[in-house]
């Protein structure tokens, strides 16, 4: 191992390459490579061929090899909770049957130990006797995963046992209502005969029998019932119901082993990225039945040790007397409150309260839990952490901290970053029954009701009167963004969640239903389509921007919900947190809800969107058609004071927090209207000049001309003809900045370098507003960023107009200037130059949207809307790298950008600010390269705060998927 390079104990991965004279990616991978290898190889794997293990031994820690439920039942066997024996027959055992094709050698013997034991344990008999030994067969793998085996009950029946049975109990109905439901069951499971066939004959004898609840069937029926299912095994499967109990006991096993591979469960784990890595082959639970259905001092029921509504600290379940565990389940009969057994059973209620509060203790998280009560006695049948809602989860974080039951780690730890976007919007009543009218695309998270409108201006005008508005447009574009500001959510017809539209509305944190198909909007009509309906302007809708749903008329909302405890949790979190979480806002209104989730600064303020607001475009659009500097200096001239407004009220909202802003990126087109809108209106224009003409004509021919009434008293020729002097003059611009791909034309750094004096106005703003924001006693820390750049050559540039200014405004100041000079990073070249652009820039942050399309030459929006979607579901890319950090391809460059950077200058501050930016996984691969900052869009802040605590607190358990 060459000198200096560290593998950190107890994971083998390599982690401290400064060692390393240089970054080099080869030797980088070729030693991460061979540890990794390494530790496959030499990994504390458990090489022993055991297949089988009781309750009594089995690891309780060990769910990959004993699934969730089994290693949950060997778990509370030990701490002493009464669990009815039983065994597990691994998940190791699952895979050799997959391979093989056949049970591994042995295999069974080791069960006919177990249920020997189980036979000494319970005084049963397996097969035989009149105190027979059934079984439960259930599967259970890594992770809870519906969708796999059906449990088979009562395993272990047959002619004698069933005989037998009936002798034990006296209860011939209880004995034949078993024997039927595991005929039925095991033929279904094991034996692959479909329900219809048996329910056939139960329909049958029920209605000769005219009853209509299975309860009221008597053991006759039951019998007779019986009989016929053995006739419909025979039938079906060319096979008597097999006698022998250790066969049907093989071929249940078998049965589990082969839904591991059943349609629905490799469906059920594709969805969800289950990979073999988190869970792999079913596990096999075998446990002696009890019988929660042999009388009234029996009961079944399921439990929570918390109310996972609430989070409160109370008993909450339901449970059933007289009845088996799935009739709780399967709603035949209403359960009961658990709160009731106290007056029914109020010893097993006090035995219930103890072991939940043992569960609790033991596992130090809520769980949920099955028991089953037979003949007075209580049994657990099963526990596992108990899901909750996030209101719950974060509740149940704080309780448990302060009632001493786990760390504020683990308070942080077990809750789900993504699960706080429940808390952090409005939601729609979910007591309302309203059906859709429309569904699109849930691009931005929310619920809002308001009056739809057509286009921005029409939006803006109802806002200032106090309209409640939605924005609705085919599309958006830029020059829409004060219809945003005024609207409470947004719906297109067209575009993905990646849209304008989307995006902006994300920004924004309001609700967005992006590409709802089913509504064809006419701008010209004022209405829209859908389906049969027609959709006024000013008729009231709902959107639900987390479901995609659009609704007629005004549905009432739940307000988001910022609870005491999740400020502590947060607050906890940012304790925690190495990294520094910043919000990517634009205008003072969003930097104030910024603050309030939270964020520690602005980590990205993108300017062209303070352009486009409607006081400002006109005198943007004036410097864009300037034809010398001096035109366009005296447009700039006008706009500077503006956006110095903006930067102190920005610069006031965040002190003392940082604020990145970035100097002019997007092309100049953008500001301008499209070449089809221009001709339209040039040609609306020459018409009017057509009519003020006649008009003149026509008043001429008067002595004494009549006085016009308004508007037509102003309007004259010379009024038209500057109007489409400038339209032309806009058309003729237009088409020559037309570019081939804009994306990729003159934008950024570029259009800086060539038009220096638009970032110098920008530079003297944010300077300007810093000395007065310091006039008025204000700590304030702007930082300037550079967009797009490749070489340093580039930054070298706009750091002497900086410099330039800072020198002028230091002299009239008095005082030094704070602020910092750095440079997005979002080019490839900026990466692999990374050690020359940290010569002049004090900060790098991360660009990684038009990184990540450098980095795959895709373009994003065409990406998303034709294959990416396709790359996705076939698995040939697993997630959107516009939506989650791209670790293998843009991550590699991130962390040589950062290596090199960081050796010119040691305290270069680094950070991301592309959408992945919010993204859990991302943050936690920005935490192993060492970024002091990840900056996302406000209403993610918390779940950012959040996931770069757990990013930290994980940071052992970090596996490197770079190579
Ligand atoms: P699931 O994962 O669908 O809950 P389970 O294997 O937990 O499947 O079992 C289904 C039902 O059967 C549950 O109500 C459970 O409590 C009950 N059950 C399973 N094993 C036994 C047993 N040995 N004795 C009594 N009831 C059982
Ligand atoms: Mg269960
Ligand atoms: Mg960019």
């Amino acid at each position: 191992m060459p000198p200096g390079i560290d593998i950190q104990p107890g994971t083998g991965f390599v982690t401290d390459f400064s060692g390393l004279p240089q970054w080099h990616a080869p030797i980088r991978w070729a030693i991460i490579q061979l540890t990794n290898f390494a530790n496959t190889n030499t990994g504390n794997h458990d090489m022993n061929d055991k297949r089988v293990y009781s309750f009594a031994d089995g690891d309780g820690h060990n769910k990959k090899l004993l699934g969730g439920k089994g290693a949950n039942l060997c778990e509370m066997t030990q701490i002493g909770i009464n669990v009815p024996p039983g065994f597990v027959i691994t998940t190791e055992a699952c895979l050799d049957y997959l391979k093989e094709n056949r049970l591994p050698a042995g295999l069974m013997d080791a069960v006919q130990e177990e249920i020997s034991r189980l036979e000494d344990a319970t005084g049963k008999t397996f097969g035989r006797g009149d105190d027979p030994l059934l079984v439960s067969v259930r599967s259970g793998s890594a992770l809870s995963m519906p969708g796999m085996m059906d449990t088979i009950l009562n395993l272990g029946l047959n002619e004698a046992t069933l005989a037998g049975l009936i002798q034990q109990t006296g209860d011939e109905r209880f004995a034949y209502d078993a024997y039927r439901r595991f005929i039925q069951l095991f033929g279904k499971v094991a034996l692959g005969i479909e329900d219809e066939h048996f329910d056939e004959h139960f329909e049958e004898v029920k209605q000769r029998a005219g009853v209509k609840a299975d309860v009221s069937l008597e053991a006759s029926h039951l019998r007779e019932i019986s009989q016929k299912f053995l006739s419909v095994v025979r039938r079906e499967s060319g096979q008597d119901f097999p006698q022998d109990v250790m066969l049907q006991l093989q071929l249940a096993v078998e049965a589990v082993f082969r839904s591991w591979m059943g349609r629905r469960a490799v469906d059920y784990r594709r969805e969800f990225h289950i990979t073999p890595d988190m869970a792999n082959g079913t596990a096999v639970n075998i446990c002696t039945m009890v019988f929660g259905n042999m009388g009234d001092d029996c009961a079944t029921g399921v439990g929570f040790t918390r109310n996972p509504g609430t989070g409160d600290n109370e008993m909450f379940g339901e449970y059933l007397t007289n009845a088996q565990g799935e009739d709780v389940v399967a709603g035949i009969r209403t359960p009961k409150p658990l709160q009731n057994m106290k007056d029914e059973m109020p010893q097993q209620y006090a035995e219930l309260v103890a072991l939940r509060n043992t569960l609790e203790s033991h596992y130090q998280e809520v769980q949920d839990y099955e028991f089953t009560i037979e003949k007075g006695t209580l049994y657990c049948l099963q526990t596992r952490n108990g899901k909750m809602n996030a209101a719950a989860t974060v509740k149940t974080s704080v309780d448990m901290f302060d009632e001493k039951l786990i760390s504020k780690e683990q308070a942080l730890l077990r809750i789900e970053p993504e699960l706080l976007e429940q808390l952090l919007h409005p939601s729609l009543d979910p007591a309302s029954t309203v059906e859709p009218i429309a569904t699109g695309l849930p691009a931005s998270p929310g619920a809002a009701s308001g009056k739809c409108v057509f286009d921005a201006d029409l939006a803006e005008k109802l806002g200032k009167i106090g309209d409640k508005v939605i924005l609705v447009r085919e599309e958006t574009r830029p020059e829409d963004i004060h219809g945003f500001f005024a609207a409470e959510g947004i719906l297109t017809s067209r575009g993905g969640k990646t849209s304008h539209a989307a995006v902006v509305a994300r920004g924004m944190g309001k609700p967005c239903v992006a590409g709802a198909e089913g509504i064809i909007v006419d701008v010209g009509l004022r209405q829209a389509h859908v389906g049969e309906h027609i959709l006024h302007e000013g008729d009231v809708i709902t959107l639900d921007g987390a479901t995609g749903m659009v609704y007629f008329g005004a549905i009432p909302t739940i307000a988001p919900h910022f609870s005491e405890d999740l400020e502590t949790v947060l607050r906890w979190a940012d304790e925690a947190a190495d990294l520094k979480v910043m919000a990517n806002a634009d205008t003072p209104d969003a930097a104030r809800k910024a603050r309030e989730y939270g964020a520690m600064g602005i980590g990205l303020c993108r300017t062209e969107r303070m352009f486009n607001a409607s006081d400002r475009l006109p005198i943007v659009i004036d410097m864009i058609l300037a034809n010398n500097e001096a035109d366009r200096k005296e447009a700039l001239g006008r706009l500077m004071p503006i956006q110095r407004a903006d930067f102190v009220e920005l610069f006031t909202v965040m002190s003392p927090h940082p604020v990145t802003v970035r100097l002019l990126d997007p092309p100049m087109h953008e500001f301008l209207p499209t070449e089809q809108q221009l001709l339209e209106q040039i040609d609306t224009l020459r018409l009017y000049r057509d009519v003020v003409r006649g008009r003149q004509t026509a008043l001429a021919t008067f002595v004494t001309p009549p006085e016009l009434p308004k508007p037509f008293d102003e309007l004259s020729e010379e009024l038209v003809n500057d109007a489409l002097i400038k339209k032309e003059r806009m058309l003729k611009k237009v088409r020559e900045l037309q570019e081939v791909n804009p994306m990729l034309g003159h934008r950024g750094v570029r259009l800086g370098i060539a038009y220096p004096e638009i970032y110098a106005m920008q530079i003297q703003a944010i300077l300007e507003a810093t000395v007065e924001c310091a006039n008025n006693g204000l700590s304030v820390r702007p930082e300037i960023m550079v967009p797009q750049v490749i070489t340093a050559q580039e930054l070298a540039k706009v750091r002497a107009t900086v410099d330039e200014l800072t020198e002028q405004l230091e002299k009239d100041f008095g005082k030094q200037l704070r602020f910092k000079f750095g440079t997005m990073i979002e080019t490839v070249r900026a990466c692999t130059r990374a050690r020359q652009l940290a010569a002049h820039a004090e900060f790098f942050s991360f660009g990684t949207n038009d990184l990540t399309q450098a980095v795959f030459s895709f373009s994003r929006e065409d990406a998303e809307n034709k294959f990416l979607p396709m790359y996705n579901e076939s698995e040939i890319l697993q997630d959107n790298p516009f939506e989650v950090l791209d670790i293998q391809g843009v991550g590699q460059l991130v962390d040589m950008a950062v290596y090199r950077g960081r050796e010119q200058r040691k305290d270069l501050k680094i950070g991301i600010c592309g959408e992945q930016g919010g993204h859990p996984n991302s943050i936690r691969f920005c935490h192993h390269v060492g970024l002091d900052y990840v900056s996302c869009s406000g209403p993610r802040v918390p779940i950012a705060r959040l996931a770069a605590a757990k990013a930290k607190l994980s940071e052992k358990e970090f596996v490197d998927v770079r190579s």
